[in-house]
């Protein structure tokens, strides 16, 4: 497919500002869907889940594919909660323009920043929405200068609204220079196009003016033109707009109200005139497996391929979907392809294009298309995919450590049968999410990234797999580690009776680097335990360390030498060695100084200047150290190294220090040891001593 002709968007707004209602009638003008979903009965075509309309927020991230005079939108779905940064940053990476909605009343809130500040952060091309102009107290105007003076953005109105007393009746496009009026005729919705009434011209003319003056300043031939007094051609000047707008130096904003179906179509038309096709972006960077050198892959059909996948979705038809974006090359079904990322070799079964309400089997896709793959059933979202003959790693796609976890109980035998398959789904789905079972309790532990995450898992296990469980509290993941070297020497002896268990070990365990995790030697010479054993102590080992040793937390970086030992003709076994390993690793850790790490977040809080102290002083109480404080469009953005588990209930209190207008996300740093205080206190919770 020609790449001009695709767009790849994604539509964000906070909760309520209209964007299920917008991407509904988008997909009901694009002609893809006849019978118009209503957000309040609920048929809705985009949200997935039921819970995410209950909730009020978009967590899925499917795309939806749809055309617009010769053009494929795809629209990629953006949840819009602060929690899930993780999910809005991963389907950013893959969009190439945004449409923020904000509503006509209710203006740039506190979450809408959010959004925005991320989508700057990967310098995303945007058009603003105002929605809902239908509604008492609306004001483009006011919306326009929040965007200013909230976000700092640089906002140019393309539409003027049109009143008809206290009534919302049309828009003045101030581009083609006509005006819109919308009726509804025998339930189908139409709109009219004419010159601009008398009384509205001299309005008209002069924001005209106003939006030309603006925009002669991203164009040579349109400065000469207005600088001449003469005619614009509208072509100029949608040229002009739309480097502006793809340099990020503008936001054009149009007006509508979605629900009474005014402005849609205009909005569709911007969407095409000003945001950028898949060409109009750089080359997408990536790191070569074999050599670690940068490799750029060129959205050209002939490149070599290479994609990546920015969900999985579980389907009732097709078992698992991997909606992947392309970057480059061409894909065909039945080729094998590359996953970089868990180094595996899949064939493509079905190549599938997603829309509204129907999906069209595909035998190839191409650069900056989006399509759903079916097969790859060992994906997993943020993997690379590529052609096995020129592999790549495409940047951008970590994702972090779980960092808080929560047990769950199924409540009936039932549940406990189907626990296991619905968790296994969910893990494939959310790279974030891991599950594991407590050796001790024998309790299954879900982890996640937030106290909100975890909530939504569970309230997904209900739902849609039909299981329910007892949650107890989320706890911060603690671990362990050593801080000094030891030699320690465990033996094992029954001898009573029968056969026996016999196992002689000796063990001498280091720390090492943050994060190397365990690291296994054996300097055995001379068969003082003879090799078939040796398996068995490793495995002990393993097991003692996922177990804990002081307060039953994970044990990593430790580095375990086995140097010595001994065995007896009968009463040694694989059984006798692995309990010898486990325990002499215990001992030897408890000796070894041990200390309990917890994990440590990057925090970023942005915030009005005149909040700045009481947000410092707030994370400094919260053993926050502050790294640096700089400006942006106007906001105040505070960089700082908290510990998770002082982060508990920080939404609420930024809330109310800042009236609402403070922002924060937080990302996994590393794990750092814990203060001595703060590690008898969790130990004296786990009941150990
Ligand atoms: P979302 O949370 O951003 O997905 O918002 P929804 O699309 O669910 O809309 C929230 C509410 O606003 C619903 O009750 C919609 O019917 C209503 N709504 C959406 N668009 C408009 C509009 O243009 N005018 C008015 N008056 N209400 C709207």
């Amino acid at each position: 497919m020609d790449l001009g002709l695709i767009r790849n968007i994604g539509i964000a707004a906070h909760i309520d500002a209209g964007k299920t209602t917008l991407s509904e009638r988008v997909l009901y003008f694009t002609g893809k869907v006849h019978r118009m979903g209503e957000v309040h009965d609920g048929a809705a075509t985009m949200d997935w889940m039921v819970q995410e309309r209950e909730r009020g927020i978009t967590i899925s991230s499917a795309a939806t594919s749809a055309f617009w005079k010769k053009h494929q939108i795809n629209i990629i779905d953006t949840p819009g909660h602060v929690d899930f940064t993780v999910e809005v940053e991963r389907s950013l990476r893959v969009m190439d323009g945004v449409v923020a909605v904000f509503c006509a009343v209710g203006g740039v809130e506190p979450q809408s920043e959010t959004v925005w500040r991320q989508a700057d952060k990967y310098e995303i091309p945007r058009i603003a929405f105002v929605n809902k102009m239908d509604r008492t107290g609306a004001d483009f105007e006011h919306v326009v200068e929040m965007m200013r003076e909230r976000l700092g953005a640089h906002p140019v109105p393309l539409t003027m609204p049109v009143f008809l007393g206290e009534i919302f009746y049309g828009l003045i496009d101030l581009v083609e220079m006509k005006q819109l009026t919308y009726v509804d005729e025998a339930g189908i919705p139409t709109f009219n196009k004419t010159e601009i009434p008398n009384d509205l011209a001299d309005e008209a003319y002069s924001r005209r003016d106003h939006l030309v003056e603006e925009m002669s300043g991203y164009d040579d031939e349109l400065m000469t033109l207005y600088l001449d007094g003469a005619d614009i051609p509208e072509v100029l000047l949608k040229r002009a707009i739309r480097k502006a707008t793809m340099d990020n130096k503008i936001t054009p904003v149009l007006c509508g109200a979605a629900y009474r179906n005014k402005g849609v179509r205009k909005l569709l038309d911007a969407v095409i005139d000003y945001l950028p096709s898949p060409g109009d972006i750089p080359a997408v960077k990536g790191e070569n497996p074999k050599t670690l050198e940068v490799e750029l892959r060129e959205p050209d059909a002939a490149a070599p391929f290479s994609g990546m996948v920015f969900k999985i979705q579980a389907d009732p038809y097709v078992g698992k979907l991997a909606f992947v974006r392309i970057y480059s090359g061409t894909l065909k079904t039945g080729e094998t392809l590359w996953n970089s990322s868990c180094e595996i070799r899949q064939r493509v079964g079905r190549i599938l294009e997603m829309h509204a309400n129907n999906r069209i089997e595909k035998s190839e896709v191409g650069p900056g298309e989006i399509a759903a793959i079916v097969g790859l059933a060992k994906a997993h979202t943020g993997d690379t995919i590529c052609d096995p003959d020129h592999p790549i790693i495409l940047e951008g796609m970590q994702f972090p450590e779980p960092v808080i976890e929560v047990s769950i109980k199924p409540l009936s035998q039932k549940d406990q049968d189907r626990l296991g398959l619905a968790l296994d789904r969910l893990a494939d789905e959310d790279p974030t999410f891991r599950v594991k079972v407590d050796p001790e309790t024998s309790q299954t532990i879900i982890a996640g990234m937030g106290e909100l995450h975890l909530e939504i898992l569970v309230d997904r296990l209900a739902r849609e797999f039909n299981t329910r469980c007892e949650v107890g509290q989320p706890e911060v993941s603690y671990r362990e580690t050593i801080t000094r070297s030891i030699k320690k020497r465990t033996r094992l002896v029954k001898q009573t009776g029968g056969k026996g268990m016999f196992a002689d070990i000796t063990l001498e365990v280091e720390p090492t680097a943050p994060g190397e995790g365990f690291i296994w030697e054996n300097k055995i010479i001379g068969g003082a335990i003879p090799t078939e054993y040796i398996p068995a102590i490793e495995r002990g080992i393993i097991e003692a360390m996922a177990g804990g040793v002081s307060a039953g937390f994970p044990v990593v970086d430790v580095k375990v030498r086995l140097v010595d030992g001994k065995h007896h003709p009968v009463d040694s076994s694989d059984m006798a060695f692995r309990i010898a390993g486990s325990m002499a690793f215990k001992e030897a850790v408890s000796a070894a100084s041990p200390v309990l790490l917890e994990p440590v977040m990057d925090v970023e809080v942005t915030v009005p200047s005149a909040s700045l102290g009481d947000v410092i002083g707030d994370l400094t109480s919260r053993r926050g150290r502050i790294g640096g404080i700089i400006e942006r469009n106007g906001a105040q953005t505070i960089a700082a190294s908290v510990p998770l588990q002082a982060m508990f209930g920080y939404s609420t209190s930024l809330r109310s220090m800042t009236q609402g207008r403070g922002i924060y996300s937080m990302q996994f740093a590393r794990y750092e040891s814990v203060p001595q205080e703060v590690a008898t206190q969790i130990l004296r919770q786990r009941g150990a001593a």
